[in-house]
């Protein structure tokens, strides 16, 4: 009986001793159960996304539009009961579109759907006649002879497919980002790009670019991917193709946007920060529902769900000025609070459409990868399986780990996501609420988790 009874005996004393290793205690863990349940029959993350696009619609950092977003983002955390909310400034560019058309001139004469990339300057009034000179690439477009580009307007025909996590977005964007620079450095008077997106629709998608410095400025436009393919087909035909493009945009000087800031203050540890969050700000053409009104119904509705549980730590939520320029609210938030940034113990930004997560990865201190597992262990209800600990956190937060703050993404299924993304088609019904709630209740386990967990947060090992 002895030599059965003993191995017992170590069992109880090892599960006895288990609560003081746990990660959160078992309150804290019941409470997220119940988190994730009434976040997934909660309606509050879609109303947010439709009070954002209803009553403010496209929000381009800079302008009117913008300033309204702000106003709105401050009253929507009063309403919601934030303990406290204020803003931040942020020196923005101020860029405005207007018309634009682009035809084909010769050989074959017709329209194209087009739409200038944002900051990029207009063309003269009637327009601007050229050839067109074709390139696969940016990268292409480098090793191009000045000779073959001078005179001309570039086209650039980078591809870019479907897929789970948007992989290619990064290596198609080169062309829209820097494409009118390198054109510009060989003697071209313009570019064109085919659309960064993987839809076949006659929506271009605009997007980010700017001019080197010192490079003379031509203006930049993206055609829809329709158009992108009959051009190509009609470029077999073996004739010169000549278009006449007319961009219509104006830059004003730089102005004042806000960083919006909602706390949850945290009961036992009001000065550590779990820190989540979306950009406030949107590309003019659509109304921003996809990119990101999404990311910023799923935060604050996440935050507001937690409020009622009293969270130990605090729940910040920034919604990002100007992330669409560049992160250039991220990177005022991050130097204007760069003696604190030790208080924030976990980061994370949505910021990648609205459909169902299927992957929870973290980038955080080793001796935090326990809460990591549990935090996924509380997840897997909601089909998210445990990735790596290389997360990158979302744009804007994407810069806080080299200054130690660790960060986590809850990766969102991108297969449409470049359908929409920055096209007039970003727009409200593109919201499936039921995949929406699944990402509120997401969010709303993993902040509420870390800011409940028993052992403290660690800031990332120094590379
Ligand atoms: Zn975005």
């Amino acid at each position: 009986m002895r030599s059965t009874l003993l191995p017992i005996a170590i069992l109880v004393s090892i599960v006895v001793a288990l609560p003081s290793l746990a990660t959160v205690n078992e309150k804290s863990l019941q409470n997220a159960q119940q988190l994730r349940e009434l976040a997934l029959r909660s309606h509050l993350g879609f109303d947010i996304v439709e009070s954002l696009t209803v009553e403010v619609g496209p929000r381009l950092a800079g302008t009117a539009a913008d300033a309204r977003g702000v106003a709105w983002a401050e009253k929507k955390f009063d309403e919601l009961g934030f303990d406290k909310v204020y803003k931040q400034p942020v020196k923005v560019r101020h860029w405005e579109r207007g018309a634009a058309s682009a035809q084909i001139l010769s050989p074959f004469p017709q329209p194209l759907a087009i739409t200038a990339l944002g900051d990029s300057v207009s063309t003269p009034k009637d327009g601007l006649v050229g050839e067109l000179a074709f390139f696969d690439s940016v990268a292409e477009l480098n090793n191009a002879n000045p000779k073959d580009v001078a005179g001309k307007i570039v086209y650039i025909d980078a591809r870019m497919h479907r897929h789970l996590e948007g992989k290619e977005y990064s290596t198609t964007v080169a062309g829209r980002s820097i494409g009118s620079s390198v054109a510009s450095e060989k003697g071209a008077i313009g570019l064109i790009i085919r659309s960064v997106g993987t839809d076949k629709s006659r929506m271009p998608h605009t997007g980010n670019m700017r001019y080197k410095k010192g490079v003379t400025k031509i203006p930049a436009g993206a055609i829809s991917t329709s158009d992108a393919m009959m051009l190509m087909a009609m470029k077999k035909r073996g004739q010169a193709i000549k278009v006449n493009m007319r961009l219509d945009t104006t830059t004003f000087e730089p102005t004042t946007s806000y960083n919006v800031i909602g706390e949850i203050t945290g009961s036992t540890y009001p000065d550590e920060y779990i820190l989540i969050g979306a950009h406030l700000d949107s590309w003019d053409e659509g109304t921003g529902a996809l990119d990101d009104g999404a990311g910023v119904g799923i935060t604050v509705a996440a935050a507001k769900l937690i409020k009622q549980f009293k969270p130990k730590r605090t729940i910040r939520v920034v919604l990002f000025a100007n992330e669409e320029g560049g992160l250039i609210g991220a990177k005022e938030y991050r130097d204007a609070n760069a003696s604190e940034l030790h208080k924030i113990k976990l980061a994370g930004e949505s910021d990648f459409g609205a459909r169902s997560i299927w992957r929870f990865d973290s980038q955080v201190n080793p001796a935090n990868l326990p809460l990591m597992s549990q935090i996924a262990k509380t997840l897997k209800p909601l089909s998210i399986n445990q990735g790596d600990n290389k997360a990158g956190g979302g744009p804007d937060v994407s810069i806080l780990p080299a200054k130690g703050v660790p960060v986590f993404s809850l990766r969102q299924d991108g297969t449409d996501y470049f359908d929409y993304h920055h096209t007039a088609n970003d727009t409200l019904d593109k919201i499936d609420p039921a995949q929406l709630r699944q990402n509120v209740a997401a969010w709303a386990v993993v902040a509420y988790l870390a800011a409940e967990s028993e052992q403290k947060l660690l800031p990332l090992i120094k590379k």
